[in-house]
């Protein structure tokens, strides 16, 4: 059994007590928070600022963890997805979607999720437990491992944003969520702008308010409905946080951070996918009067959902109608189709392989 204590997560204030207790001054703590944040280092004997006897000490009570990769998928339009593994062997997905010149990584913040959304696949697999701050934060340090980018000149980085949108609800997970993103922004760490974190949210109206206050990251909401009977149906969630308090929270936010708030709109046919739910939609924002962007998103069904992808023409007619009235609305192809990269799917599988 491994009693050594986990040194990715820790804040800096917690990595500085570490380093006190040792003995060691305080500059210590920012030098080997440079080593793990900056150039990334996995072993503590690259640490060539230190002593051989602290780096020796460091060895003998710490550890610098990463999660295993257990299967790694490269899909055709270059979408790349991992199954990780943590130490007690639960296992998360994180996806690296490339754009032209930059991408964002989708990151896990929970074992499967509690909120049920009866599109989704991790909805159908129960919460397991939450992520610890340093398994969110260690994701994206996989990420960066695999594309060799750490202390690289910020402009070249493919891995340039996180989306906080992977398996789990980031707001039930709330603390550690906050304290990977500080450690995420951490000027003398990773370094990433607040800017380029987007947290998405099922809408957990509560937490919505503290968002900008805490950790000032952009606000994606799942909406994925027009009106709130509808959103019910789909979105447990919605019964809690009916539409009009998701509205206000969002709102509120607005008013405070300023920007716009993307709205993630899965198309589901003959659901939620005709014009008069574009008009609906559009009265919705304009009633709250949201500087909304909306993600149209195609619809990548998985074994045993209700539901079907609406036509490309639907798709399209609903982008025009939502651009008619003033809201940019691109569509968002599904990503991976050929990695099963709706999330949940990959660790499905894994699951059923491992069974069989
Ligand atoms: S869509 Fe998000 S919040 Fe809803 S069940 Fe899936 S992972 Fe959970």
């Amino acid at each position: 059994m491994n009693n050594k204590t986990d040194l990715i997560g820790l804040s800096k204030e917690e990595l500085a007590a570490c380093l006190k207790e040792m003995g060691e001054p305080a500059f210590r703590a920012k030098q080997i928070w440079q080593w793990i944040y900056f150039y990334g280092k996995t072993d503590f004997a690259e640490m060539t600022n230190l002593s051989k006897d602290l780096r020796q000490k460091l060895a003998d009570n710490f550890t610098l963890n990463r999660p295993k990769i257990v299967t790694e998928q490269l899909s055709s339009d270059k979408t790349r997805k991992w199954l990780l593994e943590f130490a007690d062997g639960q296992k998360i997905e994180t996806v690296y979607i490339p754009e032209s010149d930059r991408g964002a990584v989708c990151i896990s913040t929970q074992i499967g999720c509690a909120m049920g959304c009866k599109f989704c696949h991790t909805g159908s697999q129960k919460l397991t437990r939450n992520l610890s701050a340093g398994e969110i934060v260690s994701q994206f340090m996989v990420a960066r491992d695999v594309y060799n980018e750490w202390h690289l000149d910020g402009e070249k980085r493919m891995l340039s944003n996180i989306v906080l949108m992977g398996m789990g609800e980031p707001l039930q997970n709330y603390e550690n969520v906050v304290k990977a993103v500080k450690i995420l922004t951490d000027g003398e760490g990773i370094a990433l702008s607040k800017r380029r974190i987007t947290l998405s949210t099922s809408g957990i109206v509560p937490f919505i308010k503290n968002i900008d206050k805490d950790i000032g990251v952009k606000l994606a909401v799942s909406l994925h409905a027009s009106n709130n009977e509808l959103r019910s149906q789909i979105m447990p969630i919605n019964k809690k946080y009916p539409l009009p308090e998701l509205m206000q929270a969002c709102r509120d936010y607005q008013d405070n951070h300023g920007g716009y708030i993307t709205f993630e709109y899965l198309m589901l046919k003959d659901f939620n996918d005709t014009p008069a739910h574009a008009v609906e939609l559009a009265a919705l924002m304009k009633k709250y009067q949201i500087n909304a962007k909306f993600n149209l998103i195609a619809f990548n069904p998985w074994p045993g959902c209700d539901y079907e992808p609406s036509s490309n023409n639907r798709i399209h007619a609903f982008s025009q109608k939502l651009q008619d009235f003033g809201y940019a609305a691109p569509i968002r192809t599904a990503r991976g189709q050929d990695i099963l990269a709706a999330c949940g799917q990959l660790k499905s599988k894994k699951e059923s392989e491992n069974k069989s």
